[in-house]
């Protein structure tokens, strides 16, 4: 059967090379190896009901035979950092780290690099099932630049319009002053309550508590403004609810115009942080230009970038078909990370760990290290099904 497996010679050698990580399947091991079990154990259920009555105090989780040699069978992959998720975020964390001379390791539970980021092509056609742009900014340019995809850029022509489809009409959206008496999206009241809004004439936020997107745009512009113009581009961008989405951590850049000036109106903060910026702008001659509202993606779609940083990384550090499932502390080393594969279990020892997962996913990876991480199941995320 299973326990007729586990070979008791193999185990004691793994055993003895491990400090902190036990193995304690069967009760004549379990014995063997008492008083050296410290930080995690793997173990049948009845060596883990044995060693309680022993009374260790320690961590125990219960595992079954051909998983444990499934997992002793597996060397383990020694890292600096380890990055979990190829999304956006981790492929150009892992490939910064990289460059910084870290070393560094990305895995993916899916089998595939990109998360969200989904391009598609057939019959000549490309088109995008996640993220459709991305806004050009100095550090993605450079992600670009460095990964040698300079002439992969594409972006839109900054001089077109966008437009809300309402009412089975479609609105473009003004470009600045000059559209706006042709805009007849907004009723006359809509467009007077935003006018004044903009300028300054609003109420401060009495509640003191965090704002949603839609408290904060209905404060500011009116009802209107928010149903027919924000709810549509938040949709869009974060395939979200604007009602239980935050302003501050979804679009912190207008958050903050209302604190510039004198009024609290947007257009003024707006202005101020425009010829801020001037100021600021420290232009950097070895990346592309592109003008300030052309949203930007590649001649292939955006998963050209996750999929040029994978390449980049090398096989030796991508590993795809990796779920992550727990991280415990090892003593004296830094993190000691379970995966989940086709292959069977395989682990990770790191230094350090950058999680870049969904927030859901987090609570069950850092059951015992972080019990409190299980707040982060509260926070919503849309279905893409
Ligand atoms: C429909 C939609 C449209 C959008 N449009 C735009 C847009 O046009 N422009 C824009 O800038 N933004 C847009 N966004 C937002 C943007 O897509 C996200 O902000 C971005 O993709 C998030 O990337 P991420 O790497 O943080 O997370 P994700 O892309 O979610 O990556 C997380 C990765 O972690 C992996 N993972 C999960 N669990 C585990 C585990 N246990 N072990 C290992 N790996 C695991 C996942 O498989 C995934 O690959 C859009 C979002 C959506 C949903």
């Amino acid at each position: 059967g299973d326990r007729d497996q586990l070979r008791l010679q193999e185990l004691e050698s793994i055993l003895t090379s491990m400090p902190v990580m036990a193995f304690v399947p069967s009760s004549p091991l379990e014995r063997r190896f008492d008083g050296r079990l410290q930080n995690v154990i793997l173990t049948s259920s009845g060596a883990c009901r044995r060693l309680r009555e022993s009374g260790f105090r320690g961590p125990v989780h219960p595992r079954s035979g051909p998983c444990i040699l499934r997992a002793c069978a597996t060397p383990h992959q020694q890292c600096d950092v380890l990055v979990v998720g190829s999304g956006v975020s981790g492929s150009s964390l892992a490939f910064n780290l990289h460059k910084l001379g870290v070393d560094v390791a990305m895995t993916e539970a899916r089998d595939v690099v990109g998360g969200n980021v989904i391009s598609r092509s057939q019959d000549g056609y490309i088109w995008e099932e996640g993220p459709n742009t991305f806004q050009p900014a100095p550090h993605i340019m450079r992600l670009a630049v460095d990964l040698g995809l300079e002439n992969e850029l594409v972006f839109a022509d900054h001089t077109l319009p966008r437009f809300v489809y309402w009412e089975k009409q479609l609105f473009a959206l003004p470009m600045g002053p000059q559209d706006i008496p042709n805009f007849k999206l907004l009723s006359p009241w809509g467009f007077l309550r935003a006018g004044l809004g903009a300028i300054g004439v609003v109420l401060p936020n009495m509640t003191n508590k965090e704002e949603s997107v839609e408290q904060f745009i209905t404060r500011h512009l009116g009802k209107e403004v928010f149903q027919k113009m924000i709810d549509p581009f938040v949709s869009g961008v974060y395939a979200g609810n604007p009602t239980r989405l935050s302003m501050a951590a979804a679009f912190k850049k207008i958050k903050a115009l209302e604190a510039l000036g004198g009024t609290p109106g947007l257009i003024e903060g707006g202005i101020i942080r425009m010829i801020q910026k001037k100021r600021e702008e420290v232009v950097d001659p070895s990346l592309p230009k592109y003008k300030g509202g052309a949203l930007g993606s590649f001649k292939d779609g955006l998963l050209t970038l996750p999929r040029a940083v994978a390449d980049y990384l090398g096989r030796d550090r991508v590993h795809l078909g990796w779920k992550l499932v727990s991280l415990v502390k090892e003593e004296g080393y830094g993190y000691l990370a379970k995966f989940e594969t086709k292959e069977g279990l395989r682990l990770v020892r790191t230094r350090s760990v950058a999680l870049t997962t969904p927030a859901y996913v987090v609570p069950s990876v850092l059951e015992t290290l972080m019990p409190e991480a299980k707040a982060l199941e509260e926070l919503d995320y849309p279905c893409l099904c």
